[in-house]
């Protein structure tokens, strides 16, 4: 294990030497929060620790980046759709994620799972979330939906595509109800109008008349749970 110390920050990086690789690539291991080095065998330390002063500035910023990740498995409240649960184990029931008036059970698992379980159950939860309000929106306008998809997107809440197919984050059941009931507003009128002409805008203020506000709140508060793994 290679550790080093760029302002202040320690830094951890493991060292893999792949036979066939030509040359060093590094790679960030989200799941597990470290660094890895691939490298040919035979590179002299010298050049190795050349290498990772040249990407330095990388490092330091996933660094800290990774400091701000917060990890389910830590958590013990979560706000799903604007209802806030206790999240509570029970070791003793099979394995799985389910509600009750306010807790959230995780049943019987092994620690590193709690995440995996729990990210599964909230894309059940958005695809029933997603699936009820499109309905409900395109009823008010006439429009149809071709089917709902959920996704793993950090860098989109969501698209339509030309279909009909509406895709959301899985991520937007763990912001206020009211900015994921906004971005759906936003796809099921993007099913009229597949622009962001002045048309298009006035069709989500129909459906959601403070569309703006909510809209900054994603611009400036996203990024708190798309860092949730
Ligand atoms: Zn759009």
């Amino acid at each position: 294990m290679i550790s080093l110390m760029i302002n202040e920050i320690p830094i951890l990086i493991e060292p893999k030497v792949h036979l066939r690789s030509r040359s060093m690539t590094l790679r960030l291991n989200l799941r597990r929060k470290m660094f890895t080095l691939t490298m040919p065998p035979f590179v002299s330390q010298k050049k190795v620790m050349a290498f990772l002063e040249k990407h330095e500035a990388w490092l330091y910023h996933q660094q800290t980046r990774l400091s701000e990740i917060s990890d389910f498995s830590l958590e013990k409240n979560l706000t799903i759709l604007g209802i806030s649960y206790e999240i509570r184990r029970d070791l003793l029931r099979k394995k799985g994620v389910w509600a009750e008036d306010s807790i959230l059970w995780i049943g019987g698992t092994r620690e590193e799972d709690i995440s995996i379980l729990l990210i599964k159950y909230l894309k059940e939860v958005a695809h029933a979330f997603f699936t009820k309000t499109s309905t409900l929106y395109c009823t008010q306008f006439g429009l149809n939906f071709e089917r709902i998809s959920i996704r793993d997107s950090s860098t989109r809440w969501g698209s339509c595509s030309s279909r009909g197919t509406l895709s959301f984050s899985w991520r937007l059941v763990l912001t206020p109800l009211s900015v994921a009931q906004y971005v759906c507003a936003h796809e099921v009128s993007h099913l009229r109008h597949m622009d962001h002409s002045p048309l298009f805008w006035k069709l989500v203020e129909e459906l959601c008349p403070q569309y703006k506000v909510l809209r900054k709140w994603l611009k400036q508060n996203g990024h708190t749970v798309v860092n949730i793994r």
